[in-house]
């Protein structure tokens, strides 16, 4: 059965790129029957942020994306978070040490440094040199016991060649000489990655490892690991690095915090706010490095269920691109039922200030769903439809053609024929106000513009009958009095 986990590292905000190799694994789990689990790898203390894992927790239920093991709902296989496995990983590496394909360390820091600064001095790539390698096993332990400071490395064969194989790029393969003996446990107990990982994927029985392609330079070491100790290698899936939208490079913090003044963001858990559905976030994110076919572009997360594959995937970068993401958020508004809607735009005139009518925002929701981009744009949109009073701009009150006088009289001969009127909607005020149109020789757009103005409040709106008549006669009445004294 296919069993695949998303380990993120608590460091930080959760990026997009955590969120597509999140979704990815949720997806194969899902398509084929198999497990997703949560693993949390915080073993790096240095580097870790307590809201982290929080902010990861929210952004997967926002994406919706359940997992079936993990740090919080607990399985068969934990504890999920990587700092309570030390005493695993310690276990496993004085099994590699003890098998000779690991050893112990004892040089200082200062040791290390001078080493390195020699090895650049001689525009060497800074590697170990290889000085506790050769010292004898039992002198080691001795040395371990007497409690010396260590750390334990991974003892890298010098001759042959490493190959390995990537689910995107095929097989790849390394000289072993260039391969460093990295520390696999650090002076503190503390295990890194490099064990830890390959450690867990083992115990956790993880069939594919969908991961960042920052991982691909020390694949080599991975797989050497896994193979000293015999294991079977789990799929391997590096998922290449989102590329900032003009395609050149990654972004940089300054201009990841830049794009909010935007109205967008690179951390998943922003664009609710933002007004953003997660159903569209998570079609954006599906197809930056998946695809179908050449042309399907909509999916909801059951299409992306059913038609996800690992041969979808494709290893080139990807440039994130927002005005797609925003075509995306428009695709899936008109997708949702109208009573969906209307609750998914509730919070944004809520906090926008507005007291909101349920009943009345459930009629406003035909007019809005197809002109919304992002669900915000409903305070701009549709907000005046739950004010008592509006206020428009005089200027506004005149369109261009007419002087104050003459915008006043078209407002005038317009209440008469609405005053005349049993009601507002578009079926019964609007063939006799375009007969006024006609009568008056004035375009639409000058006489419709000047009562939208009156009775919205805007000059901008959704259909203008169709707005007066959830707006009510008597106030649509009321309001184009007020415009004309
Ligand atoms: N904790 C690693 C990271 O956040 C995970 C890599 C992996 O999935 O193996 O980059």
């Amino acid at each position: 059965p296919v069993r695949v986990r998303f380990a993120p590292s608590p460091t930080g905000r959760m990026h997009l790129g955590s969120g597509r190799t999140a979704l990815y694994n949720y997806l194969l789990a899902r398509k084929t029957g198999g497990q997703f689990i949560l693993r949390i790898e915080d073993t790096d203390q240095k580097r870790y942020v307590p809201t982290a894992e929080q902010e990861l927790i929210d952004g997967m239920h926002w994406l919706g994306l359940q997992w079936d093991e993990g740090p919080d709902v607990g399985g068969p296989y934990g504890p999920y978070r990587q700092s309570e496995r030390k005493e695993i990983y310690l276990h496993y590496a004085r099994q590699l040490v003890e098998s000779g394909h690991a050893y112990y360390c004892f040089c200082t820091p200062e040791r290390l440094e001078k080493v390195r600064q020699e090895q650049q001095a001689r525009k060497e790539q800074p590697h170990y040199d290889g000085t506790c390698r050769h010292i004898d096993p039992d002198e080691a332990a001795r040395r371990v016991a007497r409690g010396e400071r260590h750390v334990i490395r991974f003892k890298t064969p010098r001759e042959g060649v490493t190959v390995v194989r990537d689910l995107l790029r095929g097989e790849i393969t390394v000289e072993n000489r260039l391969i460093d003996d990295y520390v696999i446990v650090k002076s503190d107990g503390l295990a890194l990655y490099h064990l830890a990982a390959m450690v867990d994927d083992h115990l956790m029985k993880i069939t594919h490892v969908f991961r960042g392609a920052e991982w691909l330079p020390t694949f080599p070491l991975h797989a050497l690991i896994i193979r000293a100790f015999g294991w079977q290698e789990p799929e391997f899936i590096h998922l290449s690095v989102f590329l900032k939208p003009s395609g050149k490079g990654k972004m940089s913090k300054r201009e990841a915090a830049d794009l909010m003044k935007d109205g967008y963001s690179i951390f998943v858990t922003d664009f609710k706010d933002l007004g953003y559905l997660p159903e569209a976030v998570v079609n954006w994110i599906a197809l930056m490095g998946w695809s179908y076919d050449d042309h399907t572009e909509f999916f909801t997360m059951p299409d992306l269920i059913e038609k996800f594959s690992l041969e979808g995937l494709n290893p080139s970068p990807a440039a994130i691109n927002f005005t797609k993401l925003d075509h995306f958020n428009g695709l899936h508004i008109r997708h949702l039922s109208l009573p969906d809607l209307a609750q998914r735009v509730k919070p944004f005139l809520v906090s926008a200030g507005y007291a909101v009518d349920d009943e009345k925002l459930l009629h406003i929701a035909p007019l809005i769903q197809p002109r919304l981009t992002t669900l915000d744009d409903v305070v701009s949109m549709a907000g005046f439809f739950f004010k008592d009073e509006v206020e428009p701009d005089p200027a506004a009150l005149v369109p261009k053609g007419l002087t104050p006088a003459e915008a006043v009289q078209v407002a005038r001969r317009s209440l008469a024929v609405l005053e005349g009127l049993p009601e507002v909607s578009p079926e019964v005020a609007e063939p006799p106000m375009r007969a006024l149109v006609e009568e008056l020789g004035l375009s639409a757009g000058q006489v419709f513009g000047i009562l939208r103005v009156a009775v919205t409040g805007q000059t901008v709106s959704p259909p203008l009958f169709e707005s007066m008549e959830i707006i009510g006669r008597e106030t649509c009445l009321k309001r184009v009095r007020r415009a004309i004294e």
